[in-house]
């Protein structure tokens, strides 16, 4: 949640801030603003209420100068989304500028101390605070900007990522992360700092990742060096990224979305590359190889997440239940930290998170650390907080995902899900050797037929999506590993076109939500052929006597369902085991249609954010 980008160098810092906040507008996108130290004595802001857009018309064509700079695209947690509280937030004197990712919990606690040393404030948020506090450190104290930072940091609870200016010391850029992300980019005598790489891609390969409560500070002349909050030296471990810039574009496509979805059978594909051969036999995941026999005598398994990930979590139940035979728990991250949890020794947990910094995610992975579990993540972001913090973990290789509503990094998980299932069983032989060799078949035959269903779906779902834009409600229903694809098709729509829907698990159906239905209600049904095919067809049946609107997605070749339901969309034939992966597509693909024939902005969602950075 929220953008921060910073540049000292050579290069004039507006296009570079600007072009770097578009990139991240996907992290958040009720204000944006950026600070630029034009001259020697003064550092300008520029900020705006809305889109990125928006504040490049505000600007207009006024010449910006200056080779310093930081910049913000904001979700805002503290102080509704105007001008004002956009960030960046000046000091008292204006000396120094800030951007913050996060929230300071103690932000009150410190404001009201300020204030009564005659410090005033003018925005509602809470990173105000903390530049003004930066300020009176270094003006009681009489130390530099990176002492009074440093000292200040030890004072704020909560989690930050900040950059900081100040017109004091113009060769310097400052930045500090604690639970939110920031990385520095190292280019030819010239900087950035970035939430995540994609703003920096295009300059330099060169990245360090900040670790928790470390500060970085550039000087022009003396280059990087990383301190941490406690005073001491930390070299600097430069990766190189292995990003390409073309994934950032929309290729021709009208959203990132639309070519998200278009982009799964390849993002699957890349998922399965090297860890998966039918014709030999095999399943294994190199990144957690080393970890397979304490995964296999795990005594429970639990998952935690958030969102879609929670919901690839429920399919992932599914999978290795039946095939590893291990319980599963799956749990909501936010829930689970606050509950006071039992976890043993010989539990295993593991985090699916497609930006690798899901606040309270990461929160619940430590917790469950520091009780001894052995922790593992599934994630799409590569060098992320969550990759970083686990025992081991399993790359996604979804590629980066812009569009703030998850597509294939869903699809992605699940089939990773999928494999550790594969890779278990075969492990405890839980699984029969025929069924692991069909199954692994079914999985690498996917991306073709995804490649197929996707091409052939769209124009239907085209159909449906305006016969059905105008409901004000929908039900999404599904069976065994099909239910968990019923609240994410619920969930993309209504983040994407505000229609409330739910998901249910269809015999769930009669024990409330069927009190919903009349002629107006279009009910999303998995109805694909296999184990629960008959228990479904009745449910539909349930709903066609009340006069429901069935909206079907039956298996090719399938006739019952297809004369019962108002409309259908057909999938192709395949196991069950890889329905849930093939049934994601037209509800990906409905819910984008409905999305964007009701003109809603389906990269950039009202109130969401992506890479949900705070608790
Ligand atoms: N807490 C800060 C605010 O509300 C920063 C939020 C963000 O991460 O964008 O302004």
């Amino acid at each position: 949640m929220c953008g921060i980008v910073g540049y000292i160098g050579d290069k004039k810092a507006y296009p570079i801030l600007i072009k770097g906040l578009s990139r991240l507008e996907y992290r958040g996108y009720d204000s944006a603003g950026i600070a630029l130290l034009e001259n020697v004595d003064k550092i300008n802001l520029y900020k705006r209420k809305g889109k990125v857009q928006d504040l490049v018309d505000f600007i207009g064509d006024e010449s910006t100068v200056g080779n310093v700079g930081i910049g913000h695209t904001r979700w805002a947690t503290h102080g509704p989304p105007n001008d004002t509280n956009a960030h960046p937030h000046y000091s008292g004197n204006s000396r120094i500028a800030l951007v913050h990712n996060g929230i300071i919990e103690n932000y009150d606690t410190i404001k009201e101390a300020l204030i009564k040393k005659g410090h005033t404030f003018t925005s509602d948020t809470d990173t105000e605070v903390l530049v003004h506090l930066i300020e009176d450190i270094q003006e009681n104290g009489g130390v530099s900007l990176e002492e009074a930072i440093r000292i200040a940091l030890n004072e704020v609870h909560g989690a930050y990522a900040i950059v900081v200016i100040s017109k004091d010391e113009p060769d310097k850029i400052i930045g500090a992360k604690k639970s939110s992300p920031l990385v520095v980019g190292l280019g030819e005598d010239e900087y950035y700092f970035a939430s995540d790489a994609t703003p920096i891609v295009e300059y330099t390969k060169n990245v360090v990742y900040l670790e928790d409560q470390q500060i970085a500070i550039v000087d022009r002349k003396n280059g990087l060096r990383i301190i941490s909050t406690s005073n001491k030296e930390v070299s600097p471990y430069v990766q190189e990224l292995e990003m390409e810039l073309e994934v950032l574009e929309k290729g021709g496509y009208d959203h990132f979305m639309l070519k998200e979805i278009y982009e799964q059978p390849r993002a699957i594909k890349d998922s399965l590359r090297g860890r998966l051969n039918a014709k030999e036999g095999w399943v294994s995941l190199g990144g957690i190889k080393d970890y397979e026999d304490q995964i296999a005598k795990a005594n429970r398994i639990i998952i935690i997440a958030c969102g879609t990930s929670w919901h690839a979590g429920l399919v992932g139940e599914y999978y290795i239940e039946d095939l590893a035979r291990i319980p599963v728990e799956v749990e909501y991250a936010s829930e689970f930290r606050y509950r006071n949890p039992i976890i043993r020794k010989d539990d295993v947990v593991i985090a699916i998170s497609q930006s690798g910094e899901t606040a309270d995610t990461i929160a619940a992975l430590n917790m469950a650390k520091e009780q001894g579990a052995t922790i593992l993540g599934i994630v799409n972001v590569v060098g992320s907080t969550i990759s970083r913090i686990t025992d081991a973990g399993t790359y996604t290789h979804a590629g980066p995902e812009i569009g703030v509503a998850s597509t294939k990094a869903f699809t992605t998980q699940v089939s990773l899900l999928a494999m550790m299932a594969l890779m278990i069983g075969k492990k405890r032989g839980t699984i029969e050797d025929e069924r692991f060799q069909r199954l692994i078949e079914e999985m690498e035959m996917l991306p073709t037929k995804l490649e197929g269903l996707i091409e052939k779906s769209n124009e239907f779902c085209i159909t449906i999506a305006e016969k059905y834009k105008d409901a004000s409600n929908a039900l999404f229903l599904g069976r065994g590993n099909n239910f968990p694809i019923a609240l994410e098709g619920a969930l993309k729509l209504k983040e994407i076109s505000y229609i409330h829907a739910e998901g249910y698990p269809a015999a769930e159906m009669k024990h409330g939500p069927i009190a919903l239905i009349d002629e107006e209600m279009p009910i999303f049904v998995i109805a694909t052929q296999g184990a629960n095919y008959e228990k479904v067809v009745s449910n539909i049946q349930e709903v066609k006597a009340r006069k429901g609107k069935v909206i079907a997605i039956i298996t090719k070749g399938d006739t019952t369902v297809k004369e019962l339901a108002d409309d259908y969309i057909k999938i192709p034939d395949a196991d069950d085991f890889v329905v849930p992966i093939l049934a994601t597509i037209p509800f990906q693909l409905m819910s984008y249609h409905i999305a964007v024939m009701r003109n809603c902005n389906v990269d950039q969602p009202r109130n969401l954010a992506k890479s949900v950075t705070v608790e």
